[in-house]
């Protein structure tokens, strides 16, 4: 027996359902004869019409003490898919976290169509340190979807994808940029596949970069496995943006409606879409002071900012290698030469074509310091 047949057609089975909602959004879950019950999560149950708050046991430190991380639940009263939100894989990337919070804050189960599913802070001891990184110094969104024998950063990711992940059928995965750096508001998603197009484009943020996504993301691990995944990725660590969480929150409400999980009128503005990316690094190390910002279009060989050496007054410029939008930056701060300064949006490359598509060229979700492992 292959197990893998099974799980290829319940997959294509979840992803043409969720293609015939995204296109449907009118005619989708409106079936009454649709069973409709409790839903069973993590070992309980939540009843329809109502909200729990679930725990989650990603890992036992010594003396048996567990680590158990919040899962907030909402079974709407009506049938409808399942979403859910992810926030704080990166203990230190805080806006999401609060996006999160004000979804399961503002929702009403009973005026809800299907289940809402929210894990605000995945990286909980991360966060608890003010980290990115789990206590053992590896990046947990290297390691989905996880392995329950592998490294502790293997098994916490293989209890939030077996726990959690698998049980959804559209997920949101929320970040900002890492260290000393800031992000425009924007969805990252593959554009070479329709029905994770589809949720990008039903977030409603006006700005969706193409990204094949890094192995061992989420959102490509999740994809991989069939089920459609988006990146929300606004603003910077450490911080909370007012207007970066507020976009947030109203693309999660934007994407309910449109899945008819929720009432209300969807925004159809046609969003910019980058299809591709790239880095400008510093060549000098020094002070380096942006006089670009966010969102600005540049041309090729623009100055980009400057990075001054302390000590010899050596000034030299970065100027832009192409014509683009500044959708990532870092902010004002020292660096050593190869520092990734300025993520520059390609608003003209061509569509992305399945075969064409390039991992390496693609734009992180992450630190562009770190290597692959
Ligand atoms: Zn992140």
């Amino acid at each position: 027996m292959n197990p893998h047949g099974s799980l290829t057609r319940l997959l294509r089975t979840l992803g043409g359902f969720l293609f015939i909602a995204f296109s449907l959004p009118t005619a989708a879950f409106s079936q009454a004869s649709v069973p409709w019950d409790d839903l069973q999560l993590l070992g309980g149950r939540v009843a329809p019409g109502s909200r729990a708050q679930m725990a989650l046991q990603t890992g036992e430190s010594f003396a048996g003490s567990q680590v158990l991380t919040p899962v907030h639940v909402i079974r709407g009263r009506t049938p409808g898919p399942t979403v859910c939100l992810v926030a704080g894989i990166h203990g230190d990337e805080l806006n999401g976290i609060e996006v999160v919070r004000q979804v399961f804050e503002t929702l009403d189960p009973g005026s809800v169509s299907g289940s809402v599913v929210g894990v605000p802070v995945a990286n909980l001891q991360g966060f608890r340190r003010s980290s990115r990184y789990l206590p053992d110094r590896r990046d947990l969104n290297r390691f989905f979807p996880g392995h329950p024998a592998g490294s502790s950063a293997s098994r916490i990711a293989d209890a939030l994808f077996t726990g959690v992940i698998r049980h959804c059928d559209a997920i949101v995965d929320f970040h900002t940029g890492s260290f000393h750096r800031t992000n425009l508001p924007q969805v990252r998603a593959d554009l070479a596949n329709p029905v994770v197009t589809e949720l990008a484009l039903r977030f409603g943020v006006p700005l969706i970069v193409h990204s094949t996504g890094q192995s061992g993301t989420l959102r490509r691990a999740s994809v991989d496995f069939g089920i459609p995944a988006i990146t929300y990725e606004a603003g910077e660590p450490y911080r909370f943006h007012a207007g970066e969480i507020a976009r947030g929150l109203q693309g999660v409400r934007q994407l309910l409606r449109a899945l008819d999980m929720i009432g209300g009128d969807t925004d159809s503005d046609a969003p910019i879409l980058v299809r591709a990316a790239r880095w400008v690094r510093v060549s000098d190390g020094g002070i380096y002071l942006p006089s670009r910002r966010l969102g600005d279009d540049v041309e090729q060989g623009e100055i980009l900012g400057t990075v001054t050496d302390p000590i010899s007054n050596e000034r030299n410029e970065i100027r832009s290698p192409a014509a683009g939008r500044i959708i990532g930056m870092a902010l004002p701060q020292v660096v050593i030469p190869g520092f990734a300064a300025f993520h520059l949006g390609d608003l003209n490359a061509p569509l992305p074509l399945a075969e064409a598509v390039d991992p390496q060229a693609s734009p992180e979700d992450l630190d562009p310091e770190e290597r692959p492992e």
